[in-house]
């Protein structure tokens, strides 16, 4: 998707090798035009599936997933971070590790909102070691429910996580792919 290319190369900064920062249009400030071309850009993609829900984990995901399931006239779940090991009763939950944040969290969803039998589309800002994407399809799948889609608006191509997701056999879109990060410069994977 050309416009967030050239929206990352002008807005976006590389803070190393590993780690883009996009505080200026979507994980602290958010450009809700760009965010409803990139639900047009999904919506348009994964229309010829049939998907019950967007599913997405907060924050960042929440601009994109919500503009996405507008798109498709889906309903959106948000999946929760909790750090605390204390739950509450009635939510499914998984471990997940940030390579990102180097830290640990649980994925936590109440389970009314998940059904069996139905089919998911997962949406997230990055996609790094597929970490999120691992949790959320384990979680549909302890609800009897499948994960059935990944859109994803930044994928980092240089780190594990796209394969990782075309091992499960999941259908993914990523709308920026980048090939290389270093501090203040970013290569994309296609011309
Ligand atoms: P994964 O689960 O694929 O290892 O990591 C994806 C999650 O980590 C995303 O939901 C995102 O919040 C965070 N993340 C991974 N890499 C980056 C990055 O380079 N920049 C930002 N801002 N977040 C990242």
């Amino acid at each position: 998707m050309d416009e967030l290319k050239q929206r990352i190369l002008k807005d976006g900064h590389a803070l190393n090798q590993q780690v883009l920062r996009v505080d200026s249009f979507l994980n602290h400030q958010v450009d809700p035009q760009l965010m409803h071309a990139i639900g047009e850009a999904f919506g348009k993609y994964f229309r010829k599936h049939h998907f019950d829900k967007v599913i997405t984990v907060e924050a960042s995901g929440i601009a994109p997933a919500q503009m996405t399931a507008l798109a498709l006239g889906l309903p959106l779940l948000i999946m929760k971070k909790q750090t605390s090991k204390i739950l509450k009763g009635d939510m499914y939950k998984t471990p997940v590790h940030s390579f990102t944040k180097e830290n640990d969290y649980h994925l936590c969803v109440s389970k009314k909102y998940l059904k069996a039998g139905e089919k998911y589309l997962l949406i997230d800002d990055f996609l790094a070691y597929g970490q999120v994407v691992m949790g959320v399809k384990s979680i549909c799948e302890e609800a009897g429910a499948s994960l059935g889609g990944v859109g994803i608006v930044i994928e980092k191509s240089f780190q594990p996580g796209r394969a990782l997701v075309e091992e499960q056999g999941l259908d993914i879109l990523s709308l920026a792919r980048i090939k290389s990060l270093a501090e203040g410069y970013v290569e994309f994977l296609e011309a």
